[in-house]
């Protein structure tokens, strides 16, 4: 069980398997566009190359065969600047039993 005063001092540790779970990223069309501009396309060729819409609603990020989120690179996120607020807020604001197995940041806690 994690205390709250415990994750204030969390640190992420760039391990980047946060990117690699199983699961989806979803994002607003604000934050799509957000990452759009980032990449230098318009909302509608980002949406149409790196997004699918789960539930015929919802905007989630495309990941690869592995599960990998398809803007890992091996130098992170390739949208860092504009990554939506799923992935800003892991571990701190949201986090699964389950992190605690591979969070290296959780793990030092
Ligand atoms: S958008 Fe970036 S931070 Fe979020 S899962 Fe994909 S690679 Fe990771
Ligand atoms: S799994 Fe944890 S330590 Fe690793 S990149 Fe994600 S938030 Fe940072």
């Amino acid at each position: 069980m994690l205390l709250p005063e415990a994750l204030d001092r969390f640190v992420c540790r760039r391990c980047n398997l946060c990117c690699r779970q199983p699961g989806y990223v979803y994002l607003s069309s604000a934050e799509a566009g957000a990452a759009a501009a980032c990449l230098g396309l318009d909302p509608y060729e980002f949406t149409e190359k790196y997004c699918e819409v789960m539930d015929r609603q919802r905007l989630v990020l495309k990941k690869l065969p592995d599960e990998s989120c398809v803007f890992l690179t091996a130098e992170g996120c390739a949208i860092h600047p504009a990554k939506p607020g799923q992935c800003r807020d892991f571990p701190v604001k949201w986090r699964t039993p389950r992190s605690l197995d591979y969070c290296e940041g959780l793990k030092q806690l």
